[in-house]
């Protein structure tokens, strides 16, 4: 297989693997609810497509203080 072909079954397979992310993704979105802790998820509205668990971060940023932190965060593509 050529360099050129190589690249551009590559790029097919990478644009197929973030197709089924984004896909996901966004069922996930939908629902409005982490897929790890089960709290809401809400948008962090400085970047598009930006999702994160309302648990996520320090005390004081996250949804219950009481609570441990949920890392989890997620991109759509709107
Ligand atoms: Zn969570």
């Amino acid at each position: 297989m050529s360099k050129a072909s190589e690249t551009r079954k590559r790029n097919a397979e990478n644009k197929a693997r973030m197709e089924r992310v984004y896909a996901e993704n966004e069922q996930i979105a939908a629902r409005g609810i982490c897929p790890d802790c089960g709290r809401k998820l809400r948008r962090n509205l400085s970047l598009t497509g930006w999702w994160q668990c309302s648990q996520l971060g320090a005390v004081g940023f996250r949804a219950d203080a009481s609570q441990p932190s949920c890392n989890f965060q997620m991109f759509t593509r709107a």
